[in-house]
């Protein structure tokens, strides 16, 4: 899939949280400097925003996952089933010898992905026609690991970082739904990795103000999910929280991951230097300016 080069790119299928209708549930395309294409997460309403954007699975190298709830990741077994049976342009099923879609995921949130997917991705069959037990990697290139930190408060290590052509990125533990396995990516930006630059998604998460503002000097746009309805047991970032964040964070934040009615919200957001992720939009991970 070698293109001409060109601007690292991050681009919105859907922007919305959990139970949006309008904005759509989480998947978003980047694109590298080399035009390979992965996602970012793959949610219940993925299949249906791909295809309205005239794009299909075989257009992607791969797929990042965060974790696993149904607005992440419900879209996952029609990017599994379509690649594996068919062939579309130059890209060969995988049933055929073609190559798999690439998958990055911490190992904690692999083993929830394939608990999540086994009922429906198990049942294979070999080409004698007996039966045989299918697992993730049938359907996906698991990209291990070249790096991470040891566990610290859960019993999975606390980050796990994977390179895979010009994609590097560390998937480190967030705090989400208390106990479950769930990471913020830091997705490396230009080509040089020793530079250190990053985009940094928080999948879901509530705030960290310590490790936003600790990534800041090297952070070209925080994607954040946000919330402007509060409840004890919080599990997203919290609006109220995100607006007392340093000017330097809020000023390269994206908001994501929102209600349906984020509008009414628009202009205290963009007040506080805050931008507002739709579908459709797309954003120069180098540069931090939206471009479409
Ligand atoms: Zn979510
Ligand atoms: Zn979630």
């Amino acid at each position: 899939m070698a293109n001409a080069r060109q601007n690292m790119t991050l681009r919105f299928f859907g922007a919305g949280g959990a139970f949006s209708r309008r904005y759509g549930t989480t998947c978003s395309m980047i694109t590298l400097s080399d035009g390979d294409r992965w996602l970012i997460d793959c949610g219940r309403q993925a299949p249906d925003q791909i295809h309205d954007a005239g794009m299909c699975w075989h257009d992607f190298v791969g797929q990042i996952i965060t974790h696993v709830h149904g607005d992440h990741v419900f879209g996952l077994e029609d990017f599994a089933f379509q690649r594996f049976f068919f062939s579309h342009g130059e890209i060969v099923a995988t049933l055929e010898g073609g190559p798999r879609p690439k998958m990055i995921a911490h190992s904690a949130v692999v083993e929830e992905i394939w608990q999540t997917m086994a009922p429906s991705l198990r049942y294979i069959r070999n080409t004698d026609g007996s039966l045989a037990s299918g697992t993730l990697s049938t359907y996906f290139e698991m990209i291990d690991r070249c790096g991470g930190e040891p566990p610290r408060e859960n019993p999975w290590r606390h980050s796990e970082s994977f390179e895979s052509g010009l994609m590097r990125v560390t998937a480190r533990e967030n705090e989400h739904v208390p106990g479950k396995p769930s990471c913020s990516l830091e997705i490396g930006v230009g080509d040089d990795p020793k530079d250190g630059r990053i985009a940094w998604w928080s999948g879901d998460s509530t705030v960290d103000p310590e490790l936003l503002t600790a990534l800041e000097p090297r952070t070209s746009l925080f994607f954040h999910d946000s919330t402007f309805v509060d409840y004890p047991g919080q599990v997203h970032g919290f609006f109220a929280l995100l607006e007392r964040l340093p000017e330097s964070v809020r000023k390269k934040m994206v908001l994501m991951h929102h209600e349906d009615d984020i509008e009414d919200h628009r202009a205290r957001c963009e007040r506080s230097g805050f931008r507002l992720a739709l579908p459709g939009h797309v954003y120069d991970l180098i540069t931090g300016k939206r471009i479409a």
